[in-house]
């Protein structure tokens, strides 16, 4: 049987504030933008799944950060594990621990609506809302111009300035642009 005593408990533990730290070190991570798409952060991105305390031999001992790169091989994986070092070094919160998880594997899907809006503004093309999509090489016929709207539009490359973008032409306004695969 359930005690008042074990309730309160149940309650406190549930409805236990999280350190403040914890919103500072999610700002922190959303100064840090990705090397191959300035205009986004890893967080807009989705690669930093979660963050908390991190306990050892149940004292706290810093902050856990599980962190999922956007390719597994991307030159830009070591860099951003650095700079998430850095930046909560400088801002004091350390020692951060960091758990690289490869399992759910990232997937474009996980960019909201303003984060593909500003890839947008920056000229590239957003991944199709749906990974699924991309399976079907005709969708990769509807990709949309990001200036001018036009979905008369082809691919000139599949690589672009980078690996996980595809060069494309606009046959509307004759623009090249980059298209940010969807994966
Ligand atoms: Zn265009």
């Amino acid at each position: 049987m359930e005690t008042q005593f074990d309730t309160l408990q149940k309650e406190t533990i549930l409805q236990a504030p999280q350190p403040p730290e914890i919103h500072q070190i999610w700002q922190c991570l959303h100064q840090i933008a990705d090397p191959e798409l300035p205009a986004l952060s890893i967080t807009d991105l989705g690669m930093i799944r979660s963050v908390s305390p991190f306990q050892r031999d149940g004292q706290q001992n810093g902050w856990q950060i599980v962190f999922t790169p956007t390719y597994s091989g991307c030159p830009a994986t070591e860099f951003l594990i650095n700079e998430i070092r850095t930046t909560l070094a400088q801002a004091g919160l350390k020692p951060v621990h960091i758990v690289v998880s490869l399992s759910p594997a990232w997937t474009t899907d996980w960019l909201n609506a303003d984060a593909r809006q500003r890839l947008r503004e920056s000229g590239i093309a957003p991944p199709l809302s749906q990974s699924s999509a991309c399976e079907k090489p005709a969708e990769l016929d509807f990709i949309e111009c990001p200036r001018c709207g036009s979905h008369h539009t082809e691919q000139i490359s599949e690589f672009g300035s980078t690996a996980c973008k595809a060069l494309y032409r606009c046959k509307q306004c004759l623009e090249p642009f980059d298209y940010f695969k969807c994966i």
